[in-house]
Formats: structure tokens, sequence, C-alpha cells
């Protein structure tokens, strides 16, 4: 199918100034297509991938991210946007939490380092598993592959209640199509290996086992850089409220009403759908199959250095809110008051909640304060000098059991209407949910409506067949 390439001043709408929104803009910039605007609700740039200054002077993100690429595109933009001193880059040392122990991660490659009893029990469970065969391979849901993979005395004390915690949905009500590079594997000969060394920490295992993250200004600081270059088409506290398919009309908060020939959208698919109302009704039913959960970020300065080397600690126990905390002063110095870590350190915590679930900030982060210092993290007697919350109300698109059947019933129609959902939460799609993918996704679609150019990382049935590129 040839595809209409009409030289036209089609007029591209961007919903969402996020990583994908923005490497959007920015790529139909580089194209020379002039005629487009991204309209962001918030008053900032910069989405999930954001950062905040709280009133002590300490900088958090919305949650523990580090910047690491499978792609070359965001390779090229962050060489552009940062000198070389500024991005400071780190080797991931992180560690799971297990009794009164540090297990190096991954926990399945350093068995090693469990009690003799508990290293016995994974290792014969994982054995058991493996002269079975490979059943991993045929596992529907997440909780089956999961037992499959390691064998049930592993997830017992570990993937089990520490996945139910990050994802506040139990595993086997999530499907195993999205676990290939987000959790590492094990071989038993592997294992078996490391248990026998058990005196070699380090993994290189993984997307992100070096990493950056800027010397100033948080994640945030690489979207604002990128927003600068974007000049004022990057419009904030723009919130979409309404989509009229048929006019192809997005209707703002306030009652403005912007016209559009494409629209490229990264909100939240199940909001995106609801704003439509003239969507079909077996596209709202799937859309409101699509499930996530709610992260609280919160962020606690002391007034006391760490010496702490590590990078991010996970906690699958029921008797600590969060399931991971960031050693966030070590990052960057700037992350603390006065960028001063001989006197201050900084701690991200991240602790989940099903969506739209109410929880005490206060109370939260009392708990998060009493389980960082029980946990020998932080020292009794340490002064706080600051303590921040953020609620991400939409945190983890959860790859439920019937996600893909209702992605397959919601994007070809919003395709066919010239709608492009992209992004985090505009894919729902988790395994393509780092902020790499969304800049290779936001750059993508640019292409594909300016030169007709497949995307990569969408599936073509979900792309739609009808493109129209068009070039000003
Ligand atoms: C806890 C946590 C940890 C993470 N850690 C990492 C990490 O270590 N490394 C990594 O690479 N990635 C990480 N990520 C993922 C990263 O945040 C996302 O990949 C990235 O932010 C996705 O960008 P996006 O543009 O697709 O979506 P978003 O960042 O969600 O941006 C969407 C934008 O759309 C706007 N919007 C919503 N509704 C409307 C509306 N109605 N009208 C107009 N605008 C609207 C929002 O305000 C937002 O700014 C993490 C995410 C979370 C939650």
């Amino acid at each position: 199918m040839s595809l209409p390439m009409t030289a036209t001043h089609d007029r591209i709408v961007v919903l969402g100034a996020g990583p994908c929104g923005l490497a959007c803009a920015n790529a139909l910039r580089q194209l020379e297509h002039r005629n487009w605007v991204v309209l962001e609700a918030g008053s900032s740039v910069g989405g999930l991938a954001s950062s905040v200054v709280d009133e002590a002077g300490f900088t958090w993100d919305l949650g523990g991210h580090v910047v690491f690429s499978h792609f070359r595109e965001f390779d090229r933009l962050l060489a552009e946007l940062f000198g070389s001193d500024e991005l400071l880059i780190h080797d991931r040392s992180s560690y799971v939490r297990f009794g009164n122990r540090w297990v190096p991660y991954p926990f399945q490659q350093h068995l090693g380092t469990l009690p003799p009893q508990d290293a016995v029990a994974c290792l014969a469970g994982l054995a058991s598993v493996r002269l079975r065969g490979s059943a991993g391979q045929v596992a529907d849901d997440f909780g089956a592959w999961l037992h499959a993979a390691y064998g049930t005395p592993m997830v017992e004390r570990f993937f089990g209640p520490y996945n139910t915690k990050v994802w506040s949905v139990p595993p086997r009500e999530m499907s195993a199509t999205w676990v290939a590079e987000r959790v590492a594997p094990a071989s038993l000969g592997g294992v078996l290996a490391a248990a026998l060394r058990p005196r070699r920490p380090h993994s290189t295992w993984g997307p992100n086992a070096t990493f950056g993250f800027p010397a100033c200004g948080g994640t945030g600081e690489v979207w604002r850089r990128l927003a600068a270059r974007l000049g004022n088409q990057v419009r904030t506290r723009a919130r979409a409220v309404a989509i009229d398919v048929r006019e192809r009309r997005v209707v703002l908060a306030g009652g403005e009403v912007v016209d559009y020939d494409h629209l490229v959208s990264t909100m939240p698919l199940d909001q995106l759908v609801a704003c439509a109302a003239s969507a079909p009704d077996q596209v709202r039913r799937a859309a409101a199959r699509l499930r996530h959960n709610t992260v609280a970020m919160v962020g606690l300065g002391y007034r006391t250095p760490t010496t702490d080397p590590r990078s991010w600690l996970y906690f699958p126990q029921a008797d600590v809110p969060f399931y991971r905390v960031t050693n966030f002063s070590k990052y960057a110095p700037a992350n603390v008051h006065g960028g001063d870590i001989s006197a201050y350190s900084s701690w991200m915590t991240e602790t989940s909640f099903p969506a739209d679930q109410s929880f005490d900030p206060q109370a939260l982060t009392r708990s998060c304060d009493e389980a960082l210092r029980r946990h020998g993290l932080v020292p009794e007697q340490a002064p706080l000098a600051s303590a921040h919350v953020e609620v991400i109300p939409y945190a983890y698109p959860v790859p439920t059991l019937r996600r893909d059947q209702a992605l397959a019933e919601i994007t070809p129609w919003l395709e066919a209407h010239g709608i492009h959902s992209r992004g985090r939460f505009g894919t729902w799609r988790y395994e393509i949910g780092n902020m790499d993918h969304a800049v290779k996704m936001g750059i993508d679609v640019a292409h594909r409506l300016i030169t007709g150019t497949a995307e990569e990382l969408v599936p073509a049935q979900h792309a739609g067949a009808v493109v129209v590129g068009s070039r000003s």
C-alpha cells in the first residue's frame, strides 16, 4: 500500500510534555515540520520523569530514575543536551534486604550469600524445576512463570512478596509476556557456580548495570533542557478534557478548542478513551480493563552524611512500607541542600498502592523514616532535614492477563481516527515503559507522520495502516 505523502501544513497536536511528547516535538522540529504544538496539563515539563526541589532545598525525582539507553537516538539526544561532566556515570550497586542480611542483586544469582538453609532450599527448588524441564516458557501468568523459572522456595522468599509489593497486584493476575529483560534469568549451572563463590557481589546483568544521572536538577533536567529548545510551542497548563474525534478537535480545560490533523497522545490511554465521547462501547470496555498502580515517593533528607556506596536497595518484607529505596545523595551531590554531602544525605523511598487507594502521607513518612533507621541506612539519632511526599497516581501500567486483548481493541480504533497513543501509559506496555523507550516512540511516530517510516516499538497492527505524511 502506498502512503499518501501530502505536502501539507498538517497540524500535529501532541498531548503531554513528558519524554515521549517532547522527543516527538523535537523530531518534528528537526524534520522542519513547523505546524505542531505540545499541550501539557501540568505547570512544568518532564511528566513522570520530572524532578522537584522542596522547601528545604533537596531535589527529588518521582521515584528512582536512572538514565540508560537501548537506542542510539536517545544516546544522541543526551550527548546534545549534556556536556561530558554534566551527566555523572555510576556503576550500579544494588542489594536485596533478606532478614538482617544484604543479598546482592540479582537475588537468584547470589544464593551463596543467604543463610545456608535458605540457600539449600532455593538451590533444590531451582534444580527440581530445571530437571522437570523449562515449564517457564509455556506459563501463561507471571506467578506460574516465576514458579517454573526459579522454583517455589525462591518465589516464597523473594519473587512473590517483592512483585506483589511493587505491582500491588498478585503475580498470578499478571501476564508473563513482558519479562524478557526485566527479570534476570537463572541457569542452574550459573546459580550453582555463583553460590559456590559467594564473594563476588558485582553483577553486570541488565541494561542499567552502568547508568547516568544529571549532575544538577535531577532526572527532570534532561526534559527541561529539551523543552528549552522547543520554545513556546510547548504550552503548560493546557489540559485536554475532551476530544471530538470526528471534527478532529481537542477541548482544553477552560474551553479553548485546538484543531488537529494528527493527534499524538501520551496521556494515560484509559483517560484518552474517556475524553473521546464517540468511542464505541467495546473500546470503552477494553479501556476500563486496563490496570495501573499508584506510587508514593517519600523523600527523606538527613542532617548527616552517608558513607553508603550503594545505589538502590530492594525490600520485599511486609514490615517495610517501601519496595525500593534509592541512595539519592550518592547519585549527585546537588540533590541535597546546598550540594553539601559532607553535611547531608538523602534517601528516596517508593511505596506502591492499588490505584487510587487513599493513604495517610504523614503516617507513611513516619514509617519510611523509621524503617530506614531500623535497617541501618540512617543513624538512629540523625536529625531529619526534609520530608517530601509526591504521589504518582499512574505509576506502573500493569501487564495483566487481558491487557494485550484490551490494547488490540483500543489502539486500532484510535489510529483509524488519526490518534496515535504513545509513551509509557499511552501504550500501557511496561516492557517499553522507560525513558529511552518513550523517546524512541516519540521520534518514531514523528518520522512516521512526516516520512511514512515504520515505527520500531509499536506493533504494526496497533499502529494501523493509514499514514498521512506531511512536510511543511
Ligand atoms: C517509580 C518510577 C520509576 C521509574 N524509573 C525509571 C528509570 O530508572 N529509568 C527510566 O528510563 N525510566 C524510568 N521510569 C519511567 C519513566 O518515568 C517513563 O518512561 C517516562 O516518564 C515516560 O514518558 P512519557 O512521555 O511516555 O509519559 P509521562 O512521563 O507520563 O508524560 C505524559 C505527560 O502527559 C501529561 N498529560 C496527562 N494527561 C494530560 C491531558 N489530559 N492533557 C495534556 N497533558 C496531559 C502529563 O502531565 C505528563 O506530563 C520510571 C517510572 C516510575 C513511575
